[in-house]
């Protein structure tokens, strides 16, 4: 069986300072783990000066479009041309707080690799569709419009994130028994495109982790580390987090 590589990834969100950068970069660097891959997602404003600080970084979300009148987007050849390695695309609160459609997300995967820049899917269910067992349902949609929009190859150079949207900032996390049997269904479904591409996806678990539950979540067969919001805006939280990947 091929070994994946563990990443785990910060999600500032639209938090964090240049005085947060300096203190990440050098927790960072004091890392005790050399195999996991650790990508810091600051406010665009902030690339530069996490790329700058040697840390590899990624960008929230990009533009759909390549390049043009959208007053407030940044596109992603332009994130790509500063030194950005990632972006997430479909994060909960893109989807729920600015109506992005599973559509919109493929887009944004599409202008990402097009770009050199490797997307990061998020993928979730609500709580309410947790309730009525419809998690597999929707999870499935998600992947699966992107999928049917660039084929199963584009997600040979991609990451996916799982995180339950009932998860996100809450503080209630999934056990890792329920994580897993996501993670795993996510990628029996990748494998019955193409058995390959699953063996080697990297699929994180994100929602509400942080430095006492990490180690068990990430312990699991098919999670192959994390997305960290809260948690990544913590130096010493954030270093626990990824020595347990
Ligand atoms: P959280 O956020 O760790 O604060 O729950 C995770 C995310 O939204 O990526």
């Amino acid at each position: 069986m091929l070994k994946r590589k563990p990443m785990v990834a910060g999600n500032w969100k639209m938090n964090g300072s240049l005085e947060l950068v300096q203190s990440i970069s050098s927790t960072v660097k004091n890392i005790n783990n050399q195999d996991v891959e650790v990508v810091v997602i600051p406010p665009t404003v902030l690339l530069s000066d996490v790329i700058a600080s040697g840390v590899v970084a990624g960008v929230q979300t990009v533009s759909e479009h390549s390049e043009g009148a959208y007053t407030g987007e940044v596109q992603a050849s332009l994130v790509k041309s500063l030194g950005a390695t990632y972006t997430l695309v479909g994060h909960s609160e893109r989807r729920s707080i600015f109506g992005e459609s599973n559509e919109d997300v493929a887009n944004k995967f599409a202008q990402a690799q097009a770009n050199g820049l490797t997307p990061i899917l998020c993928v979730g269910e609500t709580e309410s569709q947790r309730e009525q067992a419809q998690t597999e349902e929707v999870v499935a949609e998600q992947i699966i419009a992107v999928i049917d929009k660039l084929g199963i190859a584009s997600l040979a150079n991609s990451v996916i994130a799982y995180e339950p949207v009932w998860a996100i900032g809450t503080g209630k996390t999934a056990t890792p028994e329920q994580a897993q049997a996501v993670h795993k269904f996510i990628r029996n479904l990748v494998s019955k495109y193409d058995a390959d591409i699953s063996e080697t996806l990297q699929i994180l678990y994100g929602g509400s982790v942080n430095e006492s539950n990490s180690e068990l979540l990430f312990a699991q067969a098919d999670i192959d580390g994390g997305l960290i919001g809260g948690a990544s805006l913590k130096p010493e939280s954030f270093k626990v987090i990824c020595e347990s990947a």
